[in-house]
Order: structure tokens, then sequence, then C-alpha cells
């Protein structure tokens, strides 16, 4: 992802329209919602795993045989809990090449509605593909690493809440978020973009309520940024519910306007938002960097951001079928 360089007379602009969008926002009731989500635990040691597991497959640039690999357990861990993954592969060009793609995604289905109408859907996203880095080992573990563990743990507790609850979920993994060469053009969010189209011409964008996006989710200062694109009811649902539970610490961190995945999805009429932290070390100087591992991110972290998401998810749920 990337911060967008643009100009202050269209910043001042566009900072006024969200300010006006949050007054217009209403306050939300607090309790538990029909679903059970919120109460099943997020497993912090679970998802270090997953991260563990990642960068164990050292880079995974899209079109890799590591990408490859990676593509491979998700499958493994989705199927593990349940769930019935499904591949999209699709190839693309790049400023550079032809590249293979392949997004992996798997729903959680709601309970069976009386109108036999199909439930709205709520897409969970994370991108997995690490940027291609040819002078070093980039093992990214915090830029994809990181939000992809969290989002393999949160299949785990929504696949036994499935049949149960009033919205559908979609664990969606997403592929070549990451700029081949620079963040310019159509060389980013990849995957993303072809999964809203796909989405678009299936007709179930009707059902999308919202899209959720987890990205740099594993920084051992985790402080997540108020993203200007991101839609300020979403956003409000899932500060709030981090200060309800007493995670406040991590949210509310500087406006920024974020260039990621959410995009792709905001592009064609979904509501959306970007749960990231992208001051990563001192000046940000981790992100897209060798120091980019292990030790500078933290279980802790994780662990936050996981029960930040089921936190926020029985209020989503609630705005989701107004
Ligand atoms: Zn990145």
């Amino acid at each position: 992802m990337r911060p967008r360089r643009i100009h202050w007379a269209v910043l001042a602009f566009l900072c006024a329209t969200w300010a006006a969008a949050a007054c217009d926002a209403t306050s939300q009731g607090q309790g538990q919602g029909a679903n059970s989500v919120a109460s099943m635990p997020f497993d912090a040691a679970r998802a270090w795993t997953h991260l563990e597991k990642q960068v164990a497959l050292g880079p995974r640039p899209s079109g890799s045989p590591a990408n490859d690999k990676l593509k491979a357990y998700l499958e493994d861990e989705l199927r593990a809990v349940g769930l019935a993954p499904v591949r999209e592969s699709f190839r693309a060009k790049t400023p550079v090449d032809e590249t293979e793609f392949g997004n992996v995604y798997a729903d959680v289905e709601a309970a069976p509605r009386k109108d036999g109408k199909p439930a709205p859907l709520v897409i969970l996203g994370s991108h997995f593909d690490t940027k291609r880095i040819k002078d070093f080992e980039f093992i990214s573990a915090n830029d994809a690493g990181s939000s992809t563990a969290v989002l393999l743990e949160l299949a785990r507790v929504l696949a036994a809440a499935r049949g149960k609850g009033p919205v559908a979920y979609r664990l969606l993994f997403i592929d070549g978020e990451e700029a081949v060469v620079e963040w310019e053009g159509d060389d980013n969010c990849y995957g993303s973009r072809h999964h809203a189209r796909a989405l678009e011409k299936s007709g179930e964008l009707a059902r999308v309520k919202a899209f959720v996006l987890l990205d740099m989710v594993g920084d051992k200062e985790l402080k997540l940024h108020t993203d200007t694109y991101s839609d300020a009811e979403l956003q409000r649902i899932f500060f709030g519910a981090a200060k309800r539970i007493g995670l406040g610490a991590h949210v509310d961190g500087p406006r920024l306007e974020i260039r990621d995945d959410h995009l792709s999805f905001m592009n064609v009429g979904v509501k959306s938002v970007d749960l990231i932290d992208f001051s990563y070390g001192p000046n940000n100087q981790h992100w897209h960097h060798a120091a980019d591992t292990l030790d500078n991110c933290s279980k802790a972290s994780l662990d936050a951001i996981g029960r930040i998401v089921l936190a926020g998810l029985p209020e989503l749920e609630r705005w989701a079928l107004k």
C-alpha cells in the first residue's frame, strides 16, 4: 500500500467531506449481536504459528513457487476448519511481464432466512503476496504475513459459527497487492481488482455490504492509522469496539490517506475500511525493508487486532442488516 501524495486543497476538501460524514453517523448500540462470533476467543498463538509458517517460506511474491506453496497452505488450513476454499486464478500483465495470480477465498454461510433471500455478505480481506525485491531477501513478516495470519485465525473462529449468524462472511486472501515496479496506474492491487470485477460480473456484488481490510497489523507497537479513504462509520465501529474492550491504545492513529486493496472495492461501490498501521519502526523505516522480521512483530499485536475485529462484528452485522 502507499500513502497518497495529493494537493493540499484536495485534501482539505476531502477532510471536510469525511468530517461531515462522521457527524452524520449515529451512535449504535454496543450489545452483542445475534451472531455469537464475538464471544469466541481469538487464539493469538495459532495466528503466530501461521505467521512463522509464512516467513519460513521466504519471499512470497506473486507468481513465485513460494507464493504457490502459501496458497496451498491457506487452502489446507481453511479445509482443516471445515471451510471450502476457492482458488481464483488469473493472469495479468505487469510492467515487466505477465504473471499468474491467484486469490483464495472461503465463505462462512449465514443461517437460512425465512424470506429465502441471500444473507448480506461481509468480506474480510488481507493480501498475502510480498513485494518483489531483488536487493535482499524480503521475508515480510508484517507486510502481508501478519494480516494473513490473523485472517486465517479469524476463519477458524468464524467457521465455528457457520449456518448460525444473520450475515455471511467471506475470508478473502488477496494476491498481487504489491506493485511489481512502482505504485502507479494499475501496477498494484491485481487480486482485489480482479475479485471486485468478478463480484460485479456475477451479480453477487448486490449482496456485499462491507469490505474490511487488514494490512500491516503485526507491528509490535501497533497503532492503527485513521485512513481517510475508509468509510467513517465502519472505522467508528472497529475503533469504538477497540476502546470498549480496553484496546483503545491501538486505534485512533494519525489521519493518513492510504491507497490499498480497499480502493478496489470502493471503486465498485462497496463501503470499506482499512485497518492498517502504516508506521512500522521509526519513520516507517521497516516497511519494505529487510527489518520486516518476526522480531519487529508481536503475538500481542496479533491478539489485539484479532480481538478488535471480533468485538466489532456484532455491530457491523446490525449495520449490514439495516
Ligand atoms: Zn507492502
